[in-house]
């Protein structure tokens, strides 16, 4: 590719909050990226109306149940249409993608994720949990194809920013700001009857349902926990969490001699993703911009481990190694799911998510398979609580 050539995009989950933001992004730099490929799961009006506005040469519907509506709406468009996660892992692979922006939910973004990567592909990674479930070998074949893993999440971003120019010098700790979510400051009794609609309620953040359940239980920061310590290579004692809930300071790294550098900015998604799309290079861009008057105080606290129980288990996860934090994922997708389906309380997630962490299989080293093995086990133990839990109305 020669560098004044358009960088030729698939983006993967293009239906969702960061896909549809990323669009945006490509719509105000015309001329700086071309889109090849649109994947989502299943919201087939949305994927056609956005085939036929940027054009891509490929889209990939999850759902094959929508395979014949797709195919039949974008007939006229000459744009090529497959089906299901096989097309998927293959899409990524084709010679005209220069990068793939995995913004899937969940561990169903893994195995493209990781078949880009085999492709040479530079990624834009907003799906947290591929790194969450298997960071290990994910990382290391990153490493072994020479490409990078552009961070989209704000916080890895944040961090990633105030690494330029930085990449001899050793991290000696980063900070990872939350702005606690809709429930800062409450108690257990508190929670017990919260509902789906309060806790879908983010102070700061519009972002799809599940990132946002994750950010009312704190998951969400325990999964960036583990997320920073594959793509930054810390040990766990050398990430912190500090709740900031104007959410301003995205993060923060202090090096070994004791200096701090912190990212900030309004919370706009549009601006990490924008980042991870075109680095090296800042676009131009017109988010509104920070004003320090309109912020007289920044605040920080302590997470509350206790009542958010989350952020606590990732850090266990960690500490374990192995496949727990695989384990934990699969529970929590189940969990959250649970809730939004208002089968189980809130409090009941982090309960869920500890039994089944503790009661899967325990496997030290790993292997792509035995991720599969464990996703799978976790789930159906986390399904099985989640079954008990309803038939016992908690
Ligand atoms: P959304 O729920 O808004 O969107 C998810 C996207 O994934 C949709 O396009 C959905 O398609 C697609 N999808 C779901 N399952 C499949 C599947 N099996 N195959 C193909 N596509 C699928 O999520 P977000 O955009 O909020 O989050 C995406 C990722 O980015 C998550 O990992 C999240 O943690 C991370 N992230 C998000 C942030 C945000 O601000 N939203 C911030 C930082 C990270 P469809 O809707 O058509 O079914």
């Amino acid at each position: 590719m020669n560098s004044s050539a358009p960088l030729r995009l698939a983006i993967l989950g293009s239906t969702g909050s960061i896909g549809t933001q990323a669009l945006d992004v490509v719509a105000a730099n015309p001329g700086r990226f071309t889109v090849e490929v649109l994947a989502a799961g299943g919201n087939a009006p949305l994927l056609i109306e956005q085939a036929i506005r940027f054009k891509p040469n490929v889209v990939v519907i999850n759902d094959t149940t929508k395979l014949a509506q797709v195919k039949d709406a974008l007939l006229p468009h000459d744009i090529k249409v497959y089906g299901g996660e096989e097309a998927l892992a293959d899409v990524v692979r084709m010679d005209s993608v220069d990068m793939v922006l995995a913004a899937i939910v969940g561990y169903a973004g893994l195995r493209s994720t990781l078949a880009a990567i085999e492709a040479g592909k530079q990624i834009a990674l907003a799906n947290k949990e591929t790194l969450v479930v298997a960071g290990d070998i994910v990382t290391k074949l990153a490493r072994e194809k020479g490409i990078n893993l552009y961070p989209v999440d704000s916080e890895h971003s944040a961090i990633f920013q105030c690494l330029a120019g930085e990449f001899h010098n050793p991290i000696e700790k980063i900070y990872l700001t939350a702005s606690g979510g809709p429930f800062r400051g409450k108690k257990r009794h508190d929670l017990a009857t919260v509902t789906r609609a309060q806790a879908l309620k983010h102070p700061n953040w519009a972002m799809g349902a599940k990132i946002t359940i994750d950010s009312a239980t704190l998951m969400n920061k325990g999964l960036e926990v583990i997320e920073a310590r594959w793509l930054f290579h810390l040990k766990p004692e050398q990430i912190d969490v500090i709740v900031h809930p104007q959410s301003i300071i995205h993060s923060i790294v202090q090096f070994c001699d004791g200096s701090m550098k912190a990212q900030m900015g309004l919370p706009d998604m549009k601006l990490p993703i924008q980042y991870a799309l075109a680095y090296p290079q800042r676009l131009k861009a017109n988010f509104p911009r920070f004003n320090f008057l309109h912020y007289p105080q920044l605040t920080f606290e302590a997470p509350d481990r206790e009542t958010f129980g989350c952020l606590q288990l990732a850090f266990d996860a960690l500490a374990l190694g192995g496949n727990k934090a695989c384990a934990l994922n699969a529970a929590n997708e189940v969990a959250v799911a649970a809730f939004l389906e208002e089968k189980i309380s809130f409090l009941q997630i982090a309960d869920i998510n500890a039994r089944a962490m503790q009661q899967t299989s325990f496997v030290p080293a790993p292997n792509y398979e035995d991720y599969v093995a464990t996703d799978a086990e976790a789930r159906r133990i986390a399904a099985e609580i989640v079954h008990g839990a309803k038939n016992s109305q908690y």
